[in-house]
């Protein structure tokens, strides 16, 4: 926990969050500003700032299989979807809570970089 941090905040519930799935480890909740029909952000409970600080290998794969199970259960699973890790300055991230988007629903395109 992170006293600073907004994500930290959710989790705690401190700040409201429409949340999608939560377990002892992971909280997944909508993203306030949706890019697509569904867009989700998947976030490890323990405050971990980005990808470069993840060295846990049974967290990682949890991360990754979590977004699998609930693809198949929520519908999207077949249409397809993307996944995205923001990561530091360079990497577009805004909030230094690891997290990983979710984005299902529509087309996503091509990789789209200014
Ligand atoms: P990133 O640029 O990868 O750090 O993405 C941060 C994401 O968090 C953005 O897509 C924001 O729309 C989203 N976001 C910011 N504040 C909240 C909030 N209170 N609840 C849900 N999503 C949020
Ligand atoms: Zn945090």
């Amino acid at each position: 926990m992170n006293s600073d941090c907004l994500f930290c905040k959710i989790i705690s519930k401190e700040l409201p969050a429409s949340i999608v799935f939560e377990n002892d480890d992971i909280i997944i909740f909508n993203d306030i500003n949706p890019r697509k029909p569904i867009h989700w952000l998947v976030v490890p409970k323990v405050h971990i700032e980005n990808l470069n600080e993840l060295s846990d290998k049974v967290l990682a794969g949890e991360l990754l299989t979590i977004i699998s199970t609930l693809a198949k259960e929520h519908g999207f699973a077949e249409q397809g979807y993307r996944v995205l890790i923001n990561n530091k300055g360079d990497g577009g991230q805004e909030v230094d809570h690891l997290h990983l988007h979710i984005l299902a629903g529509a087309p996503v395109g091509p990789i789209v970089c200014p």
